[in-house]
């Protein structure tokens, strides 16, 4: 494993320094402020009650003790040495974490075992054909029966229906309706035209490359069957030279795709106990957010041990920066978010931290001198003291309706702590403090 990281290392040198721009894997770590970053691809967002005990033991001993949640449901580390990074790597892998398709093919952390299966299927595909680790921005996301992670983005993204087909979404080309059976094929040839245009390829790039109508016929061809995709006008629907015999149907009804079709921007991410459908997997999960994102080496510590004490083999990281837990019953779920709770997570919508979000700032950014962590934590902090309709927080929530409260603090405009709509405050080229800027002014 030191010598993958090795040889990763010298071609993109990282000794170069201020890999801002690029993100980072477990293998490559970006260069920052705080020393190295380290991504840990989770599939599902799923951390084991003793993985979390090993991963804060590892932040603690070689990282600055910061541990960040993403927004696609992944940890980092921030701070690594770079005389500790082999170290950290090896135990990583050794505990299974680093997979290539870990980070290529994401899935909801509520989807249940037909999504796991589907999702096994393609990474085995995928890595017999040679493309699991296509590019580290090549995404296939696969959501769970509710789409309660539709608004993940990808290259492709994956929603199962229950009559044995999928509904896809493709980047630029719309949704198509195709058998579960065909999506591993489907996923295996998208890749093989974005890798023909170079390993960091795509699918924009495979898609500038030729015509949508031609792009949507190779695929066509290489599945036996038509495709009809909705962004394609009804007279590019593509054809393969072979007959379509046994081939499903593109369902004409809007609300067959619909259901994926758009960021789920006017829906507030569940928090507390959520009760699943009769058919899923589990039938509670207990949701808590963590404040600004981030965790301590204890408190990680402290939420597997809280798993084992509930018989729960792992936790979930979600999209939008909560803990999700599958419980078996109701009891269940609300004793653990009184644990949550007691280790400082968010638990319901009163709680100050809610809706408040922040980049690392100069913390552990080149891009800014400001610090936005305290910023962000001086807003909860009179958020708590004054209550949400008091001052900052009701100027907030009063002026732009559309952002559910939401509070981005940003060192520079680059935002990249959040894209959604949220009130903004962006700190200025000279580092004398923050601009705000409302949902729709920009
Ligand atoms: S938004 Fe924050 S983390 Fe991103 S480049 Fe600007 S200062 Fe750095």
């Amino acid at each position: 494993m030191a010598l993958l990281f090795e040889k990763r290392l010298a071609v993109d040198d990282i000794s170069h320094g201020r890999r801002t721009g690029l993100c980072p894997t477990l293998t490559l770590p970006s260069s920052q402020r705080d020393g190295l970053l380290m991504r840990i691809s989770l599939v599902g967002g799923a951390v084991g009650a003793v993985e979390c005990g090993l991963i804060a033991d590892l932040a603690e001993r070689h990282g600055n003790g910061m541990i960040e949640l993403t927004n696609r449901g992944n940890l980092q580390l921030r701070g690594i040495g770079e005389a500790n990074v082999s170290e950290v790597v090896d135990e990583l892998v050794r505990l299974g974490f680093g997979t290539d398709g870990a980070r290529t093919v994401t899935i909801s952390p509520f989807a249940g075992s037909v999504e796991r299966q589907a999702r096994n299927e393609i990474v085995a595909a995928l890595d017999l054909a040679g493309y699991a680790g296509l590019s580290n921005k090549f995404v296939v996301h696969i959501d769970d029966s509710a789409g309660r992670t539709a608004s993940q983005r990808g290259d492709i993204v994956v929603r199962l229906r229950r009559t044995g087909t999928a509904t896809v979404r493709l980047d630029h080309l719309g949704e198509a309706e195709l058998p579960v059976d065909d999506l591993a094929g489907l996923i295996t040839a998208v890749a093989a035209r974005c890798a023909d245009h170079g390993r960091r390829s795509r699918l924009g790039d495979a898609l500038a490359a030729s015509t949508p109508r031609q792009f949507v016929a190779e695929l066509a061809s290489a599945l036996g069957h038509p495709l009809r995709f909705t962004q394609l006008p009804e007279s590019d629907v593509a054809s393969s030279d072979v007959a379509s015999s046994g081939a499903a149907a593109a369902d004409p009804s809007p609300s067959a795709v619909a259901v994926i079709a758009g960021p789920a921007t006017a829906r507030l991410d569940p928090i507390g106990v959520l009760a699943m459908r009769r058919t899923d997997d589990a039938p509670f999960f207990a949701i808590a957010s963590v404040p600004l994102g981030r965790l301590d080496p204890t408190t990680l510590r402290r939420l597997g041990v809280l798993c084992a004490d509930h018989a729960i083999a792992e936790m979930r990281l979600t999209p939008w920066k909560a803990i999700a837990f599958a419980c078996a019953t109701e009891g269940q779920a609300t004793d653990l978010l009184v644990g949550a709770a007691q280790l400082g997570l968010a638990i319901d919508r009163s709680h100050p931290s809610l809706g408040v979000v922040a980049c690392i700032g100069a913390t552990g950014c080149w891009q800014t001198e400001l610090d936005t962590l305290s910023t962000a934590r001086a807003i909860i902090a009179e958020r708590s003291a004054h209550g949400l309709r008091s001052t900052v927080a009701a100027t907030v929530t009063a002026a732009s309706p559309t952002t559910n409260g939401t509070v981005h603090v940003s060192g520079c405009d680059k935002s990249c702590a959040f894209s959604g709509a949220a009130v903004t405050f962006v700190g200025r080229n000279d580092a004398s403090g923050f601009e705000r800027i409302d949902a729709g002014d920009r």
